[in-house]
């Protein structure tokens, strides 16, 4: 409901215009990132206290979190250790007793309390002798000042910054709340059993019950959740409408070709894929399909498939890798895979600058392409984020395929697209996506999932054990490179950071492995190394010149040696779960066993524990549901630009029914325009 005289949006208005917020609290809620009142309105508590009734002193429990309402008998700071340390003391009195509050090492603290002032401290409670609780959130109550903002009922505790009281920006919420509340509209979009926005902004930060507040978070993230699908669903509209599809539905001549001189079938799960694949290439919309299949799910021969597919027709196709290593892996294989079908298959990285072509020769230029309109055959161009930032603007590009998408931006992937004319778009992850996230990230993508290995794997055993237990684990892997396998051994850092009892790295470590694995080789990768090095390092490990390749996780991605059948991680607390997993996805791929052994520093137990879900499955789904609810999306994604929206009120752990909601709310309007 707007007002009509009022010209613009009032829940822009500047922070820095309402009746009492000067320059410095202005500067305080800027940190906070609040500049309008729709943004102080938005401003979640970080929980909620109960001030409808307070325990007495008395009655306070021994290491339980508690609000108490007191008078200040007495205050004082005590310094000692010739005056480094110092404790700052209140001590709270009701008509029952007395309590305790300790700040140590704040000495400041004493310029905000006086004897006679009413306070409530919230803490957990620390002895009972005299009755303690250290460093409490604390609440001065000014006479006269409006109670029923403040107590007797549940009150709002927000996030704050240095200096900026916490009853203060209580107030300033009420107030604007009061003053701008008319202002909220209610989106077209909404569920007739969620309380109506203006309403929940209201019992967001005043609720009369906690239920209140919950369903008011509810309602609030229904809302972020539809914003974030309707630009989703509107890109994938646009789309459908402007776009026209390149066909590419050929006799699959190519494909044949490659899948008879293949040492392997394709599994059902890969067929299966294929078939989506090729109905999308087929038709007037560009195909737009993330393709989800656990690490050594064989995603390669299906970018490969596809990209015969759209070669056959004459187009042009880019491979995007998130790494060198994993690039010119992709280019050696596809070389491999695509002389015989005398198709040009070329390389451009970072470090290589140039298209380096390593086609075919001129008496074996194709013929199967001679429909082809360009007098240039059509090429398969395979690089790093190169493909994104250089000059390469292919002529007739046809499919862009991005490998490891979870390592990419959406703004990267949309930068590729555009190089051409709505190409089609292959996007791969290994990276299981929960649902929930999943149509929140990449909902504008259609789904494919390959849900099976091939056969003949060998299992891989997951064991979590701490430091002690390396010299062990360093006769195992003797013991297999003797039986005729590879290892690697992974760590989280590049250098030393000089810091006794951090994170070990690789470089240091490699000196040392060196000396224990004698005399068979080892090699050392991490990203700091030359493209040259990386590449020599890497065809050494390839073709079993080195037994040990000791890394970081620059491996992460792709990396393809079915020999190496032993993976051993140290410091693994330090990677996320499903980042393990994806580690771990380096071994398993030939037909013996593997091992995975993930190392922590001694004693760490609440680590030993997390990690043990990866001993207890395989399962890359379970694993990422896990890591979700552990870290949170960002995390998950493992990138800083994965394009995740910042979500205020929704939750993808929890919120999964409202994220299908949403989807299908805007679906539905969508579909009547
Ligand atoms: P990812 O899905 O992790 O990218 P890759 O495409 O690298 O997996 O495939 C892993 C390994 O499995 C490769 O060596 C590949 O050649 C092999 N592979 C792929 N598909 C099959 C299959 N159907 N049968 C046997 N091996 C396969
Ligand atoms: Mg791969």
């Amino acid at each position: 409901m707007r007002v009509p005289n009022v010209p613009t949006n009032p829940l822009q208005t500047p922070l820095t215009s309402i009746r009492g917020v000067g320059p410095e609290r202005a500067a305080q809620l800027a940190r906070l990132d609040l500049h309008t009142v729709e943004d102080l309105l938005l401003h979640k508590p970080r929980r909620y206290e109960d001030r409808r009734h307070f325990k007495k002193i008395k009655e306070v429990k021994l290491g339980e979190a508690t609000t108490v309402f007191g008078k200040i008998a007495a205050c004082g700071l005590k310094t000692f250790a010739r005056g480094t340390k110092s404790v700052f003391e209140v001590i709270l009195k009701d008509e029952t007793g007395h309590l305790h509050c300790r700040w140590w090492n704040l000495p400041f603290m004493e310029k905000y309390f006086r004897v006679g002032d009413d306070v409530l401290a919230f803490g957990k409670v620390k002895g009972l002798k005299p009755r303690t609780i250290d460093h409490p959130e604390t609440e001065v109550l000014e006479p006269g000042e409006e109670i029923s903002i403040h107590l007797n009922r549940i009150a709002p505790i927000y996030p704050l910054t240095e200096g900026l009281p916490q009853r203060w920006l209580r107030a300033l919420v009420w107030r604007v709340l009061h003053e701008f509340e008319e202002f909220i509209e209610e989106p077209a979009l909404t569920l007739p059993t969620f309380p109506g926005r203006a309403n929940a902004v209201h019992m967001l930060h005043f609720p009369s019950g906690f239920n209140e507040a919950e369903a008011a978070r509810k309602r609030l993230a229904l809302d972020e959740f539809v914003v974030l699908q309707h630009a989703i669903q509107l890109r994938r509209k646009k789309l459908e409408a402007n776009a026209k599809g390149l066909p590419c539905s050929g006799t699959n001549q190519l494909i044949k070709q490659f899948l008879a001189a293949l040492s392997f079938q394709l599994t059902d799960a890969q067929t299966k894929v294929l078939r989506e694949i090729r109905t999308d290439m087929g038709s007037k919309v560009p195909m737009r399909r993330l393709l989800q299949g656990d690490v050594g799910s064989g995603k390669t021969v299906v970018a490969a498939c596809s990209a015969l597919m759209a070669i056959e027709n004459g187009f042009n196709v880019a491979l995007m890798a998130p790494t060198e290593i994993l690039a010119t892996q992709h280019f050696q294989n596809f070389r491999r895979w695509f002389s015989d079908l005398k198709i040009r298959v070329e390389l451009l990285t970072g470090s290589f600058k140039t298209v380096t072509n390593f086609g075919a020769n001129d008496k074996s230029q194709p013929t199967l392409l001679a429909a082809t309109s360009s007098s240039q055959p059509a090429t398969l161009y395979i690089g790093t984020h190169a493909l994104v930032e250089s000059a390469f603007m292919p002529q007739k590009l046809g499919l862009v395929v991005i490998d490891e998408q979870h390592k990419f931006g959406v703004a990267q992937r949309e930068k590729l697209v555009r190089k051409g004319n709505y190409p089609h778009l292959l996007v791969m992850t290994a990276t299981p996506i929960p649902r929930s996230l999943g149509l929140t990230l990449y909902g504008d993508l259609d789904m494919s999932v390959i849900d099976q290995l091939p056969a003949g794997r060998g299992k891989i055993k997951t064991y979590v054990r701490a430091e002690d237990k390396l010299p062990k684990i360093w006769d195992f892997i003797r013991q297999k490179i003797t039986e005729g396998r590879q290892a690697y051994i992974v760590y989280p850092r590049v250098e030393d950071s000089g810091v006794a009892g951090d994170l070990k790295a690789v470089t240091a470590e490699y000196e040392k492995l060196k000396k224990i694995f004698a005399p068979h080789p080892v090699g050392l990768l991490h990203g700091r190394i030359k493209a040259e090095e990386k590449e020599h390092v890497m065809n050494a490990f390839r073709h079993d010149r080195v037994k040990v390749l000791i890394a970081t996780s620059v491996i992460e991605v792709g990396v393809d040696v079915p020999n190496a059948s032993v993976m051993v991680i140290e410091n693994s607390e330090r990677f996320g779960l499903a980042q393990l997993h994806q580690l771990r996805g380096r071994i398993g791929r030939g037909a013996h066993d593997s091992f995975c052994v993930l190392v922590t520093p001694a004693k760490n137990e609440e680590a030993m524990e997390r990690l043990q879900i990866l001993e207890d499955t395989n399962d890359g789904f379970k694993i990422a549901d896990e890591d979700l609810r552990l870290r949170g999306p960002g995390e998950l994604l493992g990138t800083q630009q994965s394009g995740m929206p910042k979500l205020r009120f929704g939750d993808l752990v929890q919120d999964r029914m409202l994220v299908e909601r949403a989807r299908t709310l805007v679906r539905e309007s969508l579909s009547k325009i």
